[in-house]
């Protein structure tokens, strides 16, 4: 571990932290074999307390403080993208790749306003391998739980990851007066049909092409689900009731003219229920407007967009 070391010079200010740790009677000048030894176990008990990879670093921070006057730890891995930082970044810093067992576990950084010494830069080293198995699994919990909320066949959010969108985004809607928010339902017209005729691969390909062209009709900061089976559930944030009808359109049109099976004469078209917030005090009353929507739009012919609107006091009709 902690190879590829360089020692740099940047410029900005070192910041004071407060004392964490009840050995606050260690420093790097008392550091005999023994007390180096208390230490990493002292260090490594907190730091399996979390699995959170910016409290590790916290962590591993607050307790290098006690040994060595570090103003910030930068923390980045470039193949998860992950790219972080304790503390404040200052004039010197010292790098390390952090690898194992031909295994990388990104980078660290650590930054103050005074140029590092021998003896720091050793005592760094000597406790800097104490954090690669926390690190590791935290690594490791952190990839279980994106996987968790992806759907495998089209890639896009499940509907774990959805529940959690959309209740941090209703709680927002509901917080601020500015922010309004839209949800979409939408369901493949006749899709046990494609399945029937063209088989399961062929209709899996449609939902990979669905999800896909939904994607690109949406902004950034916009989320399209997988709901279940041929329906997704699109947010969006931000937005007046007239941009959500346009997006909406322009999803049903995107899907009618680009979704299509090599050699074979198909044509796939969607329905779609939107509703738009209205003070509502979770988003499965959202969401559920917006479902009664698509039952419209499916029994006034499917392919076509149905928004449903609320008149006061809350009941609501689809136009
Ligand atoms: P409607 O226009 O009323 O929505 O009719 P529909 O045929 O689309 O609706 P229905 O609910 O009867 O059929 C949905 C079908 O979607 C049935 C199910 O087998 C299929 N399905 C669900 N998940 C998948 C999947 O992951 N892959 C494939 N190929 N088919 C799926
Ligand atoms: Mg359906
Ligand atoms: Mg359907």
């Amino acid at each position: 571990m902690a190879s590829s070391f360089t020692q740099h010079d940047f410029g900005t200010q070192a910041k004071n932290h407060p004392f964490p740790m009840d050995v606050s009677s260690i420093s790097i000048d008392s550091l005999t074999p023994d007390r180096l030894k208390d230490f990493r176990l002292h260090l490594f008990s907190h730091l399996q307390t979390t699995l959170e990879i910016e409290q590790l670093i916290d962590i591993f921070y607050r307790h290098l403080k006690q040994l060595i006057p570090v103003s910030g730890i930068e923390y980045n891995h470039a193949d998860k993208m992950i790219d972080m930082h304790v503390g404040r970044i200052s004039k010197h810093r010292c790098n390390y790749q952090l690898n194992m067992s031909q295994q990388q576990f990104g980078d660290i950084a650590f930054t103050r306003s005074k140029r590092f010494s021998e003896k720091e830069l050793s005592t760094i080293e000597s406790i800097m391998d104490v954090i690669i198995f926390p690190l590791r699994n935290a690594l490791k919990y952190r990839d279980a739980l994106s996987t968790a909320m992806i759907d495998p066949l089209t890639g896009l959010n499940n509907r774990g990851a959805m529940s959690i969108a959309l209740t941090r985004e209703l709680e927002r809607t509901r917080r601020h007066e500015d922010q309004d928010m839209s949800l979409m339902m939408i369901d493949i017209d006749h899709f046990k049909t494609i399945n029937d005729r063209y088989g399961h691969l062929s209709g899996d390909d449609v939902l990979r092409q669905v999800a896909r062209v939904i994607q690109q009709s949406i902004r950034a900061s916009d989320a399209c689900f997988r709901f279940g089976g041929e329906e997704f559930v699109i947010l969006v944030t931000n937005t007046h009731l007239a941009h959500s009808r346009t997006v909406s359109e322009r999803i049903r049109v995107a899907i009618e003219e680009q979704v299509k099976l090599p050699d074979k004469d198909l044509k796939v078209t969607a329905s779609l229920g939107l509703a738009h917030y209205n003070g509502e005090s979770d988003w499965p009353e959202l969401l559920n407007r917006a479902d009664k929507a698509l039952y419209s739009a499916k029994q006034q012919g499917r392919n076509c967009v149905v928004t449903s609107l609320v008149k006061k006091p809350q009941s609501t009709f689809a136009e």
